[in-house]
């Protein structure tokens, strides 16, 4: 199996047993049997359709800011997804690689006075792992998935195919790509032209939104937020902020948000996410949902 991957994808690349704390935001998490990183869309094909011939299990993740990696690591080939080629058509229509950062798009259709990207400030992570999580700003009630035109996909069979915005079911922090097993290569999204000024402004407002919210080791925000409710104001009211499970800790700053302070493990920090659903269940009668994806060995 090692010798195949290798052969296909470079002996120099594919490695074994690599650490995934090392690629996640949550810096908790085993060994991938087998690690690649994709630099563009033709390695991103090629490496699903060797695991597909292979009959390994693939995961492609972008930046690991959303994902919680079991301590037992992940089986198969886990691809980091750089692709990064952005391509700027007319009537600010865009069509961007699914492991551009976020960041790096904001800034170029800033440079071009395109504008819709803003609710993606401070969100970190790629444009493909925008799409899955149909990621965006809550309060603003505005998501990628409003800019999306098409996206193009590998699917389970090894077909790559182009679905149109209406096809990839976007809801709140949820799209098709959680249930499909699809990969998604690229995405066109359509941006509106404005004012270079009127980003600055859409920009500031949401950077002093943010200011709040607590920095380190952390996917972010753990729960959705159910209907009217905002999950971090229930696990504050269940008299839960601060509380620590071994070196995972719900934020002083934000309970909605666990940080790894150096040493949890991934099952420190499911026993704090259980913990919060028990206890917001019992107090208040509402069940939490996870944001947070798990992946690998639970
Ligand atoms: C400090 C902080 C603040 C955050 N603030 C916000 C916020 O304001 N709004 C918000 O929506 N989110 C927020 N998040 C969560 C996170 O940034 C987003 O969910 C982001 O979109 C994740 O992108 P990623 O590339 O890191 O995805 P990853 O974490 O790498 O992956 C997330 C999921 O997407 C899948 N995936 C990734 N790429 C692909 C692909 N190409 N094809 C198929 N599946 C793929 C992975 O398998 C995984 O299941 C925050 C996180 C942090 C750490």
């Amino acid at each position: 199996m090692e010798e195949e991957l290798k052969d296909k994808l470079g002996a120099h690349r594919v490695k074994i047993n690599e650490d995934m704390k090392l690629h996640t935001n949550m810096k908790v998490g085993g060994p991938a049997d087998f690690y690649f990183e994709a630099e563009n869309e033709k390695d991103l094909v090629e490496a699903v359709k060797k695991a597909l011939d292979l009959k390994i299990h693939c995961t492609v993740i972008g930046n690991g800011a959303n994902v919680l990696v079991s301590d037992e690591g992940i089986r198969g080939l886990v691809i980091v997804n750089k692709s990064e080629k952005i391509n700027f058509l007319s009537d600010g229509l865009v069509e961007v690689e699914s492991g551009v950062d976020n960041t790096s798009l904001i800034r170029e259709a800033a440079k071009k006075g395109l504008s819709g990207m803003e609710r993606l400030m401070k969100v970190p992570g790629t444009i493909g792992g925008a799409v899955y999580m149909n990621a965006g700003d809550t309060g603003k009630k505005e998501f990628f998935g409003d800019l999306v035109k098409s996206v193009k996909v590998i699917d389970k069979k090894g077909n790559i195919k182009t679905l149109l915005k209406d096809d990839c079911d976007f809801a709140y922090r949820s799209s098709r790509f959680q249930d499909s097993g699809e990969v998604i290569l690229s995405v066109k999204i359509k941006l509106e032209q404005v004012d270079p000024k009127e980003i600055e402004k859409r920009t500031r407002d949401i950077l002093v939104r943010k200011a709040h919210h607590p920095a380190g080791a952390t996917v972010g925000s753990t729960f959705k937020n159910p209907e009217n409710y905002h999950s971090g104001e229930l696990i504050e009211k269940a008299g839960l902020k601060g509380k620590k499970i071994g070196g995972a800790k719900i934020s002083e700053k934000h309970a909605n948000f666990i940080i790894n302070e150096g040493d949890a493990t991934a099952a420190d920090v499911k026993k704090l996410i259980d913990l919060m659903k028990k206890t917001v269940k019992e107090k208040f009668d509402v069940d939490l949902e996870e944001e947070v994806r798990y992946i690998g060995e639970w």
